[in-house]
């Protein structure tokens, strides 16, 4: 690792210089904390197609894409077109246009469940408004989530995101950690911890405390611990828990999205829930979110205007829906994420997965890999990762090392961190798969 550093610092010393200055007015020089790694991130100068460049002149076949946001990969030149042609038109208007219809549409096409949809800005609003919707619905508080998992930057979202073990209290039992300070004593409380792929975890939790859960909030692959499948019946239990027990079924598909298939996480486990939430790779790179349901339960948000007796749920929000974002919605989904495009980026991504498999044999690494539609990862242990409690068997320094080790070789293998995985986008050819495989496998010998 400290090899590794030392060649990425000699590489970037623009990025270093500006880091630097950066960090004395900006913390830690970046927006959002995630960003800062040892020992500075990479600045980057402009980004197209397959290709990250940065300030020191180097470019980085890109798999990290803006933490997967990029499943079109960068500038793709349809929506570059189609959004000049908005800006042109205007960028906000608050009014209601033609463009509502052109992006919403598609959402309820590819998911059964999405019956009624709003759009948002991003992914921590989408989950914000699903999770309100859910306890406005059913009168309840508590939300069912799985511990160690990322549901967004709001209070509730920093709730045991990836507590310390030590003050999480035993797997069966999990205690509610702040991962923020500034997060009120109210919101752990109202957060029920169960384990990814325990069903029963849940189940006791419904048993126990059933009136007063409001719904039961999940990705329906983990992808803030790599790529963790669900498995079994995990997610049918899920739905007949939800029906069982009354409470609103939440799939945070901000990450699974449109990425492991045209419907998301729904599609390709076969399971629908009440309600979905998404953001990142709809947009196609640019800012946006979306939820959408059960039209009993979206309806709830105009209540107060069809009923006036009726509370209604708040859903406000100044760039909700801006002409910009909707047609970058509508071009993403309509237009380049075809069928073909999907056959595409699926068949690429099972190349770069095969292609680790074998440099991980023929190095002798410890190691498996994952993949599932355009997302992958790699996990240096022979250990499967089924739930947060297994992530003691990653070692993250390792893991680093093979970060770096891919940077230096001019690769973002994913973004910054054993916790995410890969995303090969539609404008990554084959030739470029077989130069990120080239690259681990100069690399493997290093970390044999
Ligand atoms: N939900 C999941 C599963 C995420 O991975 C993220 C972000 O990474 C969010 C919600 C929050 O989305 P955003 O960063 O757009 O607010």
């Amino acid at each position: 690792l400290a090899a590794e550093r030392e060649r990425y610092r000699d590489r970037t010393p623009n990025s270093e210089r500006l880091a630097d200055s950066l960090r004395s007015f900006v913390p830690a020089g970046v927006c959002s904390t995630y960003r800062a790694y040892e020992p500075y991130p990479i600045h980057a100068d402009r980004a197209e197609g397959a290709t990250l460049y940065d300030i020191d002149g180097e470019s980085y076949l890109d798999f990290a894409l803006n933490n997967g946001t990029q499943l079109v990969g960068h500038a793709h030149p349809r929506l570059s077109e189609a959004a000049k042609v908005q800006i042109d038109q205007g960028t906000l208007y608050t009014r209601p246009s033609e463009l509502l219809e052109f992006a919403a549409r598609p959402l309820i096409d590819r998911w059964e469940a999405i019956e009624r949809v709003r759009f948002t800005n991003s992914g921590t609003e989408s989950v914000m408004h699903a999770t309100r919707l859910a306890r406005a619905y059913t009168g309840r508080e508590k939300i069912v989530r799985m511990e160690g998992a990322y549901h967004g930057a709001h209070d509730p979202g920093l709730v045991s995101k990836m507590p310390p073990v030590d003050r999480a209290g035993p797997a069966d039992d999990p205690r509610p950690v702040k991962e923020s300070q500034g997060v009120p004593d109210g919101v752990p409380e109202n957060m029920l911890l169960a384990q990814y792929n325990d069903a029963e975890s849940v189940e006791r939790l419904l048993r126990e405390h059933g009136s007063e859960i409001a719904g039961i909030l999940v990705e329906p692959a983990c992808l803030n611990l790599g790529l963790v499948e669900p498995e079994g019946d995990f997610l049918f239990r899920l739905r007949e828990l939800a029906d069982e027990y009354d409470v609103v079924l939440i799939f945070d598909e901000v990450k699974t999205g449109v990425k492991l298939a045209p419907g998301g996480g729904a599609e390709y486990y076969g399971v629908q829930p009440d309600l979905v939430a998404l953001a990142k790779a709809i947009g196609g790179g640019y800012p946006v979110g979306a939820f959408g349901g059960r039209r009993e339960l979206m309806s709830l948000i105009a209540d107060d205007l069809e009923d006036e007796t009726a509370s209604g749920a708040a859903h406000y929000g100044t760039y909700n829906g801006n002409p910009l974002a909707l047609r970058a919605v509508g071009v993403t989904l309509g237009e380049i994420l075809t069928t073909e495009a999907y056959d595409h980026v699926t068949t690429l991504a099972e190349r770069l997965a095969d292609g680790y498999r074998d440099v991980i044999d023929d190095a002798g690494l410890e190691g498996h890999v994952v993949t599932a539609g355009s997302q992958g990862m790699v996990y240096f242990t022979d250990k499967r990762i089924r739930t947060f409690r297994d992530w003691g068997a990653i070692d993250e320094e390792f893991h680093e090392a093979y970060w770096l080790g891919m940077v230096n070789r001019n690769v973002l293998p994913h973004p910054h961190d054993a916790s995410q995985q890969w995303t090969v986008s539609v404008q990554h050819t084959a030739a470029d798969i077989d130069t990120h495989v080239t690259a681990f496998a100069d690399l493997a010998s290093d970390l044999a």
